[in-house]
């Protein structure tokens, strides 16, 4: 039952239609961290941050059962820091800012009590450090599952194709698909990319939902509609959080546990967009957990008699 998860703990700046966050804590480890915690726990957590990450962030991930033996605190260094604006139409953003910071010399470190763990999740970060995690390992993980955005098929490309080779599951949002492969057809991009190494990749679409490709099966799960979107920061991680949290919990990798590892995913996801940043993660309850994987399964729920 136990998961790595590889990715930055951050300051984030979020601007919205509806307001600014100010600096608030990020990062897609830590989203992913608090979304898989819901469904297996220890959270082997590899990161790094500087002297200016609160201790009262560390204190709340540890008690959700993340061991932060992986995260490295550089001393003189400051934390990542990444901001983003969102359009009116909150699926698209503008980066404002990346400030690498103390991830620009990251050597991470995996320590021997993560060694044997049977589940990695690559949360978003730069390809290097996602390989040498990978590298580090002395036994291949059962399923290894990678996260990445646009930011590294720009600067790091070269990089990025080589950890492609090693992984299981890749998430990527539709334009990511597509500037990876080159394909404007969703399923033309899905064969592309799975001839570079994943066997299975994930596409989420926002609001519109996430596609699970595989051989040529395909599987669409929704997105919940919401009355409110406030803040979709981190949506991908924690849906990312979700999905292997749910597979760690379930030791299964068949393609038909990855339909309710979406589904749940999903649900959490629908939870993380309505506060800024990770508060409403820090909230939720099982029970709501639960109540909200119901409205998905109702969502789609229908009967038809063909002729
Ligand atoms: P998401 O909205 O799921 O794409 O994740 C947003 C989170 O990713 C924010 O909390 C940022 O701190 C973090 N982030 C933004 N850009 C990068 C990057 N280039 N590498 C790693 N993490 C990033």
């Amino acid at each position: 039952m136990s998961l790595i998860v590889v990715g930055t703990m951050a300051f984030d700046a979020i601007e919205t239609p509806f307001g600014k966050s100010g600096q608030i804590i990020g990062g897609s480890a830590t989203y992913v961290a608090y979304a898989a915690s819901n469904f297996v726990q220890p959270i082997n957590q590899i990161s790094v941050i500087g002297y200016d990450f609160p201790k009262e962030e560390l204190d709340a991930l540890q008690a959700r059962g993340v061991q932060l033996d992986g995260v490295e605190i550089k001393q003189d260094e400051k934390s990542f820091f990444w901001a983003g604006k969102y359009h009116l139409d909150m699926n698209t953003r503008d980066t404002l800012d990346t400030q690498l910071n103390v991830l620009a010399g990251f050597d991470p470190k995996v320590p021997d009590s993560y060694q044997g763990s049977e589940f990695l999740m690559l949360g978003n970060l730069m390809p290097s450090i996602q390989l040498s995690v990978i590298r580090q390992m002395k036994i291949r993980p059962k399923l290894i599952v990678m996260d990445t955005m646009n930011f590294w098929m720009d600067s790091a490309m070269e990089d990025l194709e080589l950890v492609l080779k090693e992984v299981d599951v890749l998430m990527v949002n539709d334009s990511e698909a597509r500037q990876l492969s080159g394909q404007f057809s969703l399923v033309k991009a899905a064969k592309e990319i799975m001839k570079m190494g994943p066997k299975f990749l994930v596409i989420k679409k926002g609001e519109h939902g996430a596609l699970l490709f595989h051989e040529n099966e395909v599987f669409f799960a929704p997105a919940l509609p919401l009355e409110e979107v406030f803040d979709p920061t981190g949506a991908g991680d924690t849906f990312a959080g979700g999905f292997v949290g749910h597979l760690a919990a379930t030791r299964d990798i068949s393609f038909n546990n990855m339909k309710t590892a979406i589904i749940k995913g999903s649900a959490l996801a629908s939870f993380c967009v309505e506060k800024f940043g990770t508060t409403r993660m820090k909230e939720i309850s099982a029970k709501q957990i639960d109540d909200r994987i119901q409205q998905f399964v109702d969502l789609v729920n229908f009967e038809i008699k063909l002729a």
